[in-house]
């Protein structure tokens, strides 16, 4: 499998060349084909596999897809990731692979970090929204944003989130979700709980592991 086989948008496919991607990692390659063709994922995989970038490119091919990308309310796209400096990871590789699409704006809202910026920002209007799970749900909370539009939903390292209590926060944002979404789940283990999430909120999730 190679990136080219994956149809990707002509403007992704520059930013994996300018980034030097030249052959996808096994998750990339197990991973992305399915995510592309719409479907849910579990994804057993650890930090250093490629992971982010497995998510990253079929999320904002999906808010390609979606063109001409209609500024409203809410982001197309959400990923939920467990701590502040992971979430700067992902939104840095959002970017790196929506360098030449204009009208992909991406938010990063996590604690800790100016709330009055993200609040101006979110009602801006983005496509994409990395956070961490409290503070996406603060802002949730205050109408600043909202997930009536969200039809593509990540959750990265889902068995750190779960261990630093932020269960009640993931299951109010996936119980909240549109009836038409995708949700790919990537944890480094999978515990009991993490299965027990999947089932209940993933659709005939494909399994994938490294
Ligand atoms: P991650 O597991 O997502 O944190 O990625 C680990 C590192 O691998 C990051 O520095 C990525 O930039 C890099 N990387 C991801 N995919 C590829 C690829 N297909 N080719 C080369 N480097 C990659």
């Amino acid at each position: 499998e190679s990136f080219t086989d994956m149809c990707l948008d002509p403007s992704i496919m520059k930013d994996i060349a300018y980034h030097d991607y030249t052959r996808p990692t096994s998750i990339q390659a197990q991973a992305m084909p399915i995510a592309l063709s719409g479907r849910d994922l579990l994804g057993c995989a650890e930090t250093g596999s490629g992971k982010t970038a497995a998510f990253t490119i079929p999320m904002i091919q999906h808010c390609v897809a979606q063109t001409p990308i209609r500024r409203g309310d809410g982001p197309l796209a959400l990923v939920l990731a467990p701590t502040r400096e992971l979430a700067q990871q992902i939104e840095k590789e959002v970017k790196a692979f929506s360098r030449s699409i204009e009208s992909l704006k991406t938010a990063i809202v996590v604690g800790g970090s100016n709330i009055e910026k993200q609040r101006s920002e979110l009602k801006a209007g983005v496509e994409v929204v990395v956070a961490t799970p409290g503070r996406f749900i603060d802002h949730l909370q205050q109408g600043n944003t909202s997930l009536s539009r969200v039809s593509f939903f990540v959750l990265d390292e889902a068995d750190r989130m779960l261990d630093m209590g932020f269960e009640p926060q993931i299951r109010e944002v996936m119980r909240s979700l549109p009836d038409k979404h995708q949700t790919l789940l990537f944890s480094a283990t999978m515990p009991v709980e993490i299965e027990v999430l999947a089932k209940e909120y993933l659709s005939s999730p494909v399994h994938v592991k490294v």
